[in-house]
């Protein structure tokens, strides 16, 4: 168990009884059902205040990165306390403004971008598109002339930084799909500049995520900068400068910078540099609602043996896939501590697949029908959920002011499959 909880202090143990924003877990668990993910709203915000305590006196906007977790009570959480949205699909879009977020807030990335995306994107009047190859820029400028519109365009450029995360999760690199290569990037501002029906507004990058260390972040600056220098001496202004999201939570024993000690750390650079005036976006997602979140679930089976010790859960794969995808490694903790000796348990769950597991190697006193929480899940939980073995999705819950709100609720199994015909003859 890591010395402090992930997610403290809103977070907390007391009286054996793990609490979020002051609420005893297992009696949510009790109230909702499991698979049963729950949300401190305050540790939401107070993620938010961090940032937006570093760049208070600036110009500014914060994006969050919807993908990280798109319930609505969470964009109307963030939209309510003045930030923006991050989108990368015409869905977020949908979503972001059902959460009453204003489109002048929203900026639109993602590689893929569709005709159809971009008429909604420019009938909304979002913010502005963050361009990821010529193909793009060409495509939206033809879009937004058929439409008599004008779409603010700031291109994404590839830093080639190494962000030092995980291969899956490292944007920044030359050999990936994303943003437009460093060298590359003056031409196709000559062609943004060109072209109709756009109007080139910034520049962007992001170079991953779960980013634990504040230097690959000040090197794309630096290296953003250079481009912003050159782009300006050929008569092309950059009104904004997007350094992207990417800054890592503690899952185990990572020791991120905070998030107001790195945007203070950029903002110095920016002001060495002579860009201390520049609007300042940033797309934080992880770091704003990562370690505001649990997941909860209940032990179904002991299955101990020769080889390893199965702990079996309703939780699956299905419901968050970070440990099958990643690898990756969260705290999983008992929401009412038992008495009695541990014994060291891979945490699986119901799906047909090996890989479906949530932590291996866990010591842990447990017996069926405890309610286990596994930290750390507020960010890239229930956006990846699917339905793989016909297993609904799970409700969500926010913590609000001490009082628990049900923001989703279960998935029922008929709508899994309402929309599939069987054949008819
Ligand atoms: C995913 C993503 C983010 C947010 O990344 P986090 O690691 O969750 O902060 C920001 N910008 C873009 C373009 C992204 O794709």
């Amino acid at each position: 168990m890591p010395a402090m909880l992930p997610g403290a202090p809103h977070l907390a143990r007391a009286d054996g009884a793990l609490r979020l924003g002051g609420v005893p877990l297992a009696e949510l668990a009790r109230r909702f059902g499991t698979p049963l993910y729950v949300y401190s709203q305050a540790a939401m915000l107070d993620a938010l205040a961090a940032y937006q305590r570093a760049l208070a006196g600036r110009r500014h906007l914060l994006c969050y990165a919807m993908k990280a977790n798109a319930n609505l009570a969470v964009l109307q959480t963030f939209a309510r306390a003045g930030c923006g949205a991050d989108i990368v699909s015409g869905g977020e879009l949908a979503r972001a403004l059902a959460a009453g977020m204003p489109a002048s807030r929203i900026v639109f990335s993602g590689v893929g971008k569709t005709r159809a995306e971009m008429r909604q994107a420019l009938d909304a009047g979002v913010r502005g598109f963050n361009v990821e190859s010529l193909a793009e820029l060409q495509r939206l400028s033809a879009v937004a002339v058929e439409l008599g519109a004008t779409a603010p365009v700031s291109l994404r450029v590839n830093p080639d930084v190494d962000a030092g995360t995980h291969p899956y999760i490292s944007t920044g690199l030359r050999d990936n799909k994303f943003g437009i290569a460093h060298d590359e990037a003056l031409a196709a501002y000559r062609l943004a500049a060109s072209l109709p029906g756009l109007r080139v507004t910034g520049i962007d990058c992001h170079i991953g995520s779960q980013i634990t260390q504040a230097e690959p972040f000040v090197d794309a600056l630096d290296r953003m900068l250079d481009l912003v220098a050159a782009v300006e001496s050929e008569g092309i202004v950059l009104a904004h400068i997007d350094l992207g999201g990417g800054l890592g939570i503690r899952y185990a024993d990572e020791s991120p910078p905070a998030a107001d000690a790195l945007v203070a750390r950029m903002l110095a650079r920016l002001d060495a540099r002579g860009f201390g005036t520049r609007e300042i976006l940033l797309e934080p997602g992880r770091s704003l609602v990562g370690n505001a979140g649990v997941l909860l679930t209940e032990v179904q089976y002991l299955k101990p043996g020769a080889a390893r010790n199965f702990c079996i859960v309703d939780a699956a794969m299905n419901d968050l896939v970070r440990p099958a995808m990643y690898e990756a490694w969260m705290a999983i903790e008992p929401c009412v501590e038992r008495a009695g000796p541990a014994r060291v348990w891979d945490v699986v769950g119901p799906v047909c697949e090996s890989g479906d597991w949530l932590g291996r190697d866990r010591a842990l006193t447990v017996e069926p029908g405890d309610i286990l929480a596994v930290l750390s899940a507020g960010a890239y939980g229930m956006t990846m959920a699917s339905n793989y073995n016909s297993r609904p999705r799970a409700a969500e819950v926010m913590i609000v002011r001490g009082e628990a709100v049900l923001v989703r609720e279960r998935e029922v199994i008929e709508s899994l499959f309402a929309g599939e015909r069987l054949i008819s003859g």
